[in-house]
C-alpha cells in the first residue's frame, strides 16, 4: 500500500534519534551525561502547576475557543506589548500547543510550492522540514562563527529573489547562542519592507539571555503587520512537557491560523491555559532564579571547553547552547567530521552531545565543524561530563 508522496518531503529532529540511543545506553546500565536536550531541567514553578491543578478542579476541562480563551490571549497581548513596545490586540494572538505548531501554520498559510523561504543554517530543524513539506524551496542563511552567529546581512540581501516569500529569523538561536544586534534586525527590516516579504520571528529564547537586551523585529517600522511573533512557555518556565505556545501576527492572518487550529486540534488543552495565565502574571522570581543559573553554567561550560584540546568556544549571548568549534579535536582524533566525533563521544567517553549536522547540511564553503551542548543540566554533569570528554579525547589522539 502506497503513503502520499508528500511524506518524503517531511524531514525531522535528529536529536530525538540521539535521545533514543542514549535511553538505550542508560538502560543496559550506562551511565551516559547528556547535553543533548534542548530543555530547561528545572521544575515547572510551583504557582502554575497549582493554577493548572485548580483549572482542572474547577472544570476547565472542555473545549475552549481555537485561538485560545480570551483571558490567555489578553495576558499574552500584554506581555508582548509591555517586550516589544508594540500595541497588540487579543485578536492578534493564536495559541497552540506549543510553539512549534505555529512554524507548521504559518509555513502552510504563507507559502505555495514554489516560493522560496529564508532560514537560518545551522538552524532549528523543522524550519527546513516544514518548507519542504508545502512544497516551498528551502533557502539557508549562513549562520557564522566569524560574525558571532549573527546573519551576515549583506549576504541575505543576495538570497532574496522575485520568488521570496518569507524570512525566518530566530535570535536568540538554536542551536548556536547568537543574537541579532539591533543593526542587524534594521537592515532586515528594510530588506523586508522593501521586497514586501512576511517574517517569521521566532523568538522562543526571548527571556533566556546575559548580555545585551533582547529586541525584536516587530517593533521596527513597517514590521509588525508582516511580522508573525512565536513565543511560548516551554523554556521561560520549564513546561516543556504543558505544551503551550503562542504566535502573534495581524488580525486577518490570526483568523485563518485559527481556522487551520479548528481543523487540526480544535483547541489547545484548556486548563493548561489557565497555567500560562498564572505564568505571565504571576511572580517572574523563577525566571530570573533560572537565567542566573544558566548564565553560571554557561560560564563553567564555555571555560571548560576552551581547556579541551582541540576544542574553541565563543561565549553564547543568549538560550542555554554553546556551540564549539571541534574542527581541530576531528582532526586530531582523524575523524571525518562532528557527526563521527558525536559518535565517539557518545561511546568512548559516555557524553551525548549534537553535531553541527542535526542542525541542517554543511553551506556552501562551510568547513568547520562543531558540536552542540545543551547547558540545561546540573553543574556538577557539566564537570564531570568535560572530565570525560577531556580524556577521551586525550587517550585517542
Ligand atoms: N523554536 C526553537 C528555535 C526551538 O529550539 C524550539 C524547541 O526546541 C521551539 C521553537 C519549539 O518549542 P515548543 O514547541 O516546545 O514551544
Amino acid at each position: 500500500m502506497k503513503l502520499a508522496n508528500r511524506l518524503h518531503n517531511l524531514g525531522t529532529e535528529n536529536a530525538f534519534e540521539v535521545l533514543n540511543e542514549v535511553h538505550r545506553l542508560q538502560a543496559s546500565g550506562h551511565n551516559i551525561i547528556s547535553f543533548a536536550i534542548g530543555e530547561p531541567d528545572f521544575d515547572t514553578p510551583e504557582n502554575i502547576k497549582q493554577a493548572g491543578i485548580q483549572a482542572i478542579k474547577e472544570n476547565y476541562t472542555h473545549y475552549s475557543p481555537s485561538a485560545g480563551i480570551l483571558p490567555l490571549r489578553e495576558a499574552i497581548a500584554n506581555h508582548i506589548a509591555g517586550t516589544r513596545n508594540i500595541s497588540v490586540s487579543p485578536d492578534e494572538v493564536v495559541v497552540t500547543p506549543g510553539g512549534k505548531p505555529i512554524i507548521y501554520y504559518v509555513l502552510h498559510a504563507l507559502v505555495n510550492p514554489g516560493d522560496e523561504v529564508i532560514y537560518p543554517n545551522p538552524g532549528f530543524p523543522i524550519y527546513e522540514s516544514v518548507i519542504r513539506f508545502v512544497g516551498g524551496v528551502p533557502v539557508p542563511a549562513p549562520i557564522l562563527e566569524d560574525k558571532d552567529f549573527s546573519l551576515d546581512t549583506e549576504q541575505l540581501q543576495q538570497l532574496i529573489t522575485p520568488k521570496t516569500k518569507l524570512i525566518i529569523l530566530n535570535s536568540p538561536h538554536n542551536p548556536t547562542g547568537g543574537m541579532l544586534t539591533a543593526t542587524d534586525l534594521k537592515n532586515i527590516a528594510q530588506l523586508a519592507c522593501r521586497h514586501d516579504l512576511w517574517v517569521l520571528s521566532d523568538e522562543i529564547y526571548s527571556r533566556i539571555i546575559y548580555d545585551g537586551t533582547f529586541a525584536s523585529i516587530s517593533s521596527l517600522p513597517g514590521m509588525q503587520k508582516r511580522t508573525i511573533v512565536l513565543d511560548g512557555f516551554s523554556k521561560t518556565y520549564a513546561m516543556t512537557g504543558w505544551r503551550l505556545g503562542y504566535g502573534v501576527m495581524n488580525k486577518k492572518l490570526a483568523t485563518h491560523i485559527a481556522r487551520l487550529v479548528t481543523n487540526c486540534e480544535s483547541c489547545t488543552n484548556t486548563f493548561v491555559q489557565y497555567g500560562g495565565i498564572e505564568a505571565l502574571t504571576g511572580p517572574q522570581e523563577s525566571v530570573t532564579d533560572m537565567v542566573n543559573e544558566f548564565k553560571a553554567r554557561r560560564d563553567l561550560i564555555v571555560a571548560g571547553l576552551n581547556s579541551i584540546p582541540g576544542f574553541s568556544c565563543k561565549t553564547p549571548n543568549g538560550a542555554f547552547y554553546a556551540f564549539p568549534n571541534v574542527t581541530e579535536a576531528c582532526e586530531l582524533l582523524g575523524l571525518s567530521g562532528s557527526k563521527a566525533l558525536q559518535q565517539y563521544l557518545l561511546y568512548n567517553a559516555n557524553v551525548a552531545v549534537l553535531p553541527r549536522s542535526a542542525f541542517g547540511a554543511k553551506n556552501t564553503g562551510e568547513t568547520q565543524e562543531y558540536l552542540r551542548f545543551s547547558y540545561a543540566t546540573s553543574r556538577d554533569n557539566i564537570v564531570k561530563g568535560l572530565e570525560h570528554i577531556e580524556r577521551a579525547i586525550r587517550t585517542g589522539r
